[in-house]
């Protein structure tokens, strides 16, 4: 008999991922019926889903077996009381390639002054002033060291920045200083250079650089929020950018998205907008992902990346 899996997300996104979708659940050897609409919905097994799709009521779907997210971050699904069914969030090597290049960018753009490099075309040789450190005497920090974060830190690393990371589980990881808990935090803001979020949006991370950790950061630190954008305190934010407290900030994620055009991020000189384009879910890579948890649930093996509903993430 035939899995029943409903593809419930952008219509855009529809046939490039049906194409992937199928062509990997034939290598995991999986007899699937793929579609974006079952007239029975008892009749349904997985759901891939992206809250982007139409609906956001699982309780019509008594006979799911897991859903999966095709979104790393799934605040916006976690604590949907409709949903009772196992939950998986994505992890895809496109994903986190993507994110590595984005953090990768950002970070050495402020490390060499880039902007200066870039604005500065006019006439004056600025050999003896314009100086390129080197990675080994910046330190960056990365708030969240899961799938997303430990990747970026690791190619930091490989360049030689100088890296901590803080998670909410002790880590020991080689040539990356781990920290963890609320010293531990304090320790990371305070000695970094550059700041990276990379947390998902939980209770416990809602607001976590607000106007009293922002007092605590290294003077003149540039951060990069990649994470979600509740994570910063807007208003907070910018006051520690006007105070010097903060020299720059790198925004792709915003508490409202689409960022408002009105809003005073995209006016700040020392904010860079990007429009949540920092990682996207790949569906070549991420169909592989799918079709193996599918596969795994199916022979009744434990499924990768499970949510964890009490935590959040
Ligand atoms: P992940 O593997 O679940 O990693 C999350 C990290 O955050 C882990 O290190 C976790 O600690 C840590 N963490 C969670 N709650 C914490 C807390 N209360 N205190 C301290 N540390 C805490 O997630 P991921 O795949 O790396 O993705 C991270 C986030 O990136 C997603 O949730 C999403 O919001 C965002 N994202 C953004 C984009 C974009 O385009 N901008 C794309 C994809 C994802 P443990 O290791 O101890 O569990």
């Amino acid at each position: 008999m035939a899995i029943n899996v409903l593809f419930s997300a952008n219509e855009r996104s529809w046939p490039e991922y049906r194409d992937c979708l199928k062509s990997n659940f034939k290598k995991f050897k999986l007899n699937v019926e793929l579609k974006q609409h079952f007239d029975d919905p008892t009749l349904v097994d997985y759901i891939i889903y992206a809250p982007t799709g139409n609906f956001n009521d699982f309780s019509i779907f008594p006979n799911v077996k897991a859903v999966l997210s095709l979104w790393a971050g799934v605040e916006s699904i976690v604590s949907n009381p409709t949903l009772t069914q196992p939950l998986c969030r994505m992890v895809d090597e496109g994903l986190t390639n993507g994110m590595v290049e984005y953090i990768l960018a950002h970070t050495l753009r402020y490390h060499l002054g880039l902007d200066q490099q870039i604005l500065q075309q006019d006439g004056v040789w600025r050999h003896d002033t314009m100086i390129t450190p080197l990675a080994k005497k910046c330190h960056v920090g990365i708030v969240g060291l899961g799938c997303l974060g430990l990747a970026c830190a690791k190619n930091l690393r490989q360049i030689n920045f100088s890296v901590s990371g803080w998670s909410r589980r002790e880590k020991s990881i080689k040539g990356i200083d781990c920290y963890s808990g609320e010293v531990g935090l304090n320790h990371v803001l305070q000695n970094s250079d550059i700041l990276i979020l990379l947390l998902p949006l939980t209770n416990a991370t809602k607001n976590i650089l607000n106007a009293n950790t922002l007092s605590k950061v290294k003077k003149g630190v540039k951060i990069i929020n990649a994470g979600r954008g509740a994570l910063i305190d807007d208003i907070a934010l910018v006051s520690a950018i006007d105070k010097g407290q903060v020299a720059a900030a790198t925004l792709d994620v915003f508490t409202s998205e689409p960022l408002p055009s009105n809003h005073i991020f995209w006016q700040h000189k020392q904010i860079t907008v990007t429009p949540h384009i920092a990682a996207d879910t790949r569906p070549e890579t991420a169909s592989i992902n799918i079709a193996e948890n599918i596969s795994r649930s199916e022979k009744n093996l434990r499924l990768l990346n499970l949510v964890d509903r009490f935590q959040g993430y």
